[in-house]
């Protein structure tokens, strides 16, 4: 099991907000399973339009991109540092839809996750293989290169998201997950690879949550599809606050 504090984190993509997150529950979990526990972080992560009112109901959010420039002519985009002013506690970087649908590349990703940084923002990292990849072994050397450029000297939380598994109903076993987050590790710098965050995303759900996070190397989730549904996220919350409660 992790010897880190574990960070759940919901990535609503385009969805609207669930209606229960929506609740100001006033610590009571049973009303609203979204909101900041003791034992586990967690984090909310809807689209900027939801960002206001997820805040206003005492979640602790996260935007899904920000760009690192701080003001310009970049229409469409929110900068790192309006994020921050809006009170904004994380900012996903490089998530595998913004690499495919947006073009990022492993540059572009490391310098969203340095301007978070220089903003206050604590960036959350994804990377990982597509099928097409994997199938050819090549997973490793592909994560060692999306490593290569970012601040892992830093504050960061990296996600391992298998592109395969994402949104796919495929969940990684918990050994292949457990071996590309041990190699992962591996290649963090010394000072950090004790203390640094990796996360698992790909299909996970109420049903995989606690093999996965029995894990030595899996310290959390990054959670599209289950975590829109209020009670499984619910229940993935139970599963970790008991593993680590
Ligand atoms: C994700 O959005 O990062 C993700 C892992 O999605 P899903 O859980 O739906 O596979």
């Amino acid at each position: 099991m992790s010897k880190r504090k574990l960070l759940l984190a919901a990535n609503w993509k385009m969805n609207p907000a669930p209606a229960a997150a929506m609740v100001n529950a006033h610590g009571d979990r049973s009303l609203n399973p979204y909101h900041p526990h003791a034992d586990i972080d967690v984090v909310v992560l809807p689209t900027f339009v939801d960002l206001q009112r997820c805040m206003d109901a005492g979640l602790i959010i996260g935007a899904q991109y920000g760009h690192p420039e701080t003001v310009g002519a970049h229409t469409g985009d929110v900068s790192m540092a309006m994020l921050k002013k809006l009170g904004c506690r994380y900012v996903l970087c490089g998530h595998s839809e913004r690499r495919a649908n947006h073009g990022e590349t492993d540059e572009d990703v490391a310098a969203q996750a340095i301007a978070a940084l220089e903003n206050g923002l604590h960036p959350v990292i994804c990377i990982g293989e597509t099928l097409e990849e994997r199938e050819k072994g090549h997973e490793k050397t592909v994560v060692k290169k999306q490593l290569k450029h970012l601040p892992l000297e830093s504050d960061v939380t990296i996600a391992y998201e298998p592109v395969w598994a994402i949104g796919t109903g495929k969940t990684a076993t918990p050994k292949q997950a457990q071996e590309m987050h041990a190699y992962i590790r591996s290649l963090l710098p010394d000072d950090r690879r004790e203390s640094l965050r990796i996360l698992y995303g790909g299909s996970m759900k109420a049903e995989n949550a606690e093999e996965l996070l029995k894990q030595p190397d899996i310290d959390g989730g990054l959670i599209g599809g289950a975590s829109l549904k209020p009670e499984e996220f619910g229940r993935m919350i139970e599963i970790a606050e008991n593993l680590h409660g």
